[in-house]
């Protein structure tokens, strides 16, 4: 597609909005462009969504220029003035609140592998010569009479449709290691493969990535948590040996990084809908299978802090036991899932997802059901309360009690677990109720199947 046609087929409301840049443009004599992810999905023929964040280069002064669109539109300005960009904050029309990235067009100057680079103001071309790959070095230009114009110095457009991923020149991942993260991301999701120059010159900079901190490894690893298949670039992270790159015990297994990848999707299989944090995750992938020597400074190159290395090392303990009952009730006649439930209830919820992503298909199965029982208990604490039980331990043995009968089938509805529960709370209420509360394991209050039907 031309990219003439390209603007053509932006969504209304955002044709409109490059429409107002250039006539912005055009009045103030400046080259204005399209650039970044928008102009690659346009090219791509990936339809942009109507509230798409646009990215827009000056070749001038772009917080300047930031400053007449904020007025234009009516939105507030940012600047940020060691980087020579500022952001656009306005409401459309229709009220939905939208934000713009403005950049001075500029050159980058690495002093260091890995650090920040030093930027000084340039031309559209230059600016385009500093970015990460081909694909990613395209300008649409906004200002008349050169509107809907493709700067593509590097070929970006053919290697879109070649489906290739490049780099613009052969220093480009030892100046920034991060790139490799983009490069599994952008390859993953538009299935590109690499170069075979591009290829040698990853490997070839592995070693770099020593030089990134945690902090920056975990926003990438965020990155690729938010992608639609994230198990698709971790594995090719793995595969080209960046984890191991990062740490040599990060040798995660490719079917565990699929599976929390798919864990990380936009619709993990019920029941594993849960609160994990995405970067968690897969920090918990990554870690899993690590040697319990080399899991703090493995966590640490991946970000994490002193308290979620303790959470990482708690959770892959619970772990171990988890999969050793999995192993007991699929090896028995009669699984009993409340003492399933018990444990996988109290993981956090990486853990869970971690547990599933490992477990084989029966195991998940089981787990699957249990979770389900476990969590359409009928009867709350304050059920068992309302009983007349007094609160404390009393209550909560009962509960538990109720709970694993629930689970395991012995209580079928909601009116034989009141009767079960009224049975436990009148025997508590007995003289001999409380010292028998008093020598009783949490698990031991009197709960048999003839108790309970
Ligand atoms: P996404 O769809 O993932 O947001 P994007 O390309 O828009 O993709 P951004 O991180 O917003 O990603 O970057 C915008 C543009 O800035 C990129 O298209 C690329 O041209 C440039 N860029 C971003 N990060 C780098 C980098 N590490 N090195 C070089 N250029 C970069």
């Amino acid at each position: 597609m031309s990219a003439f046609h390209a603007l053509e087929a932006l969504p209304a409301p955002l044709r409109r909005l490059t429409e107002r840049i250039g006539a912005l443009a055009g009045r103030n004599r400046l080259r204005v462009a399209l650039v970044g992810g928008a102009v690659r999905d346009l090219l791509f023929g990936t339809p942009l969504a109507p509230d798409a964040e646009l990215d827009v280069l000056v070749e001038g002064d772009g917080p300047a220029f930031a400053g007449l669109l904020a007025l234009d539109l009516h939105g507030t300005l940012r600047k940020h003035a060691a980087f020579l960009t500022a952001r656009v904050d306005w409401i459309s029309p229709d009220g939905t609140p939208q934000h713009m990235d403005v950049a001075t067009a500029r050159t980058e100057r690495y002093l260091a592998a890995g650090a920040l680079p030093l930027v000084s103001p340039a031309l559209l071309e230059q600016d385009l010569a500093r970015r990460d790959f081909t694909i990613n070095a395209m300008a649409i230009r906004l200002d008349p009479p050169y509107a809907g114009q493709l700067l593509d110095p590097f070929g970006g457009q053919k290697d879109l449709a070649d489906r290739r991923l490049r780099v613009l020149h052969d220093r480009s991942f030892e100046d920034d290691p991060t790139r490799m993260f983009r490069a599994a991301r952008f390859a993953a999701r538009y299935n590109l493969t690499l170069d075979a120059g591009t290829f040698a010159q990853l490997v070839r900079a592995l070693p770099a990535l020593r030089r990134v901190s945690g902090t920056r490894i975990r926003h990438e690893l965020a990155l690729v948590a938010e992608e639609r298949d994230p198990a698709a670039s971790l594995v090719r992270l793995g595969v080209w040996g960046v984890f191991a790159a990062i740490h040599p015990a990060l040798t995660p297994d490719a079917t565990c990084l699929r599976l929390a990848g798919r864990m990380l999707s936009s619709a993990p299989p019920a029941p594993w809908q849960t609160a994990a944090d995405p970067c968690l995750l897969v920090a918990y992938a990554l870690l899993y299978g690590c040697p319990p020597d080399a899991l703090p400074e493995a966590a640490r190159r991946l970000g994490l802090s002193a308290p979620e290395l303790r959470g990482v090392r708690k959770t892959l303990t619970a772990l171990a036991g988890c999969t050793a009952e999995l192993a007991a009730q699929l090896a028995s006649p009669a699984p009993r899932l409340s003492a399933l439930y018990a444990l996988i209830a109290s993981l956090p919820p990486e853990g869970l997802c971690l547990l599933a992503a490992t477990a084989g298909e029966s195991a998940r199965n089981l787990m699957a059901c249990a979770l389900e029982r476990g969590r359409s208990m009928p009867l709350s604490g304050g059920d068992v309360l309302a009983l007349g039980v007094p609160s404390g331990i009393a209550c909560g043995q009962i509960l538990r009690c109720l709970c694993t009968a629930w689970i395991d089938g012995l209580a079928g509805d909601r009116e034989a677990l009141v009767a079960l529960a009224r049975r436990h709370a009148a025997a508590l209420a007995a003289p001999a109720g409380a010292a028998q509360l008093r020598g009783l394991h949490p698990g031991r209050l009197p709960c048999t199947k003839k108790d309970t039907v």
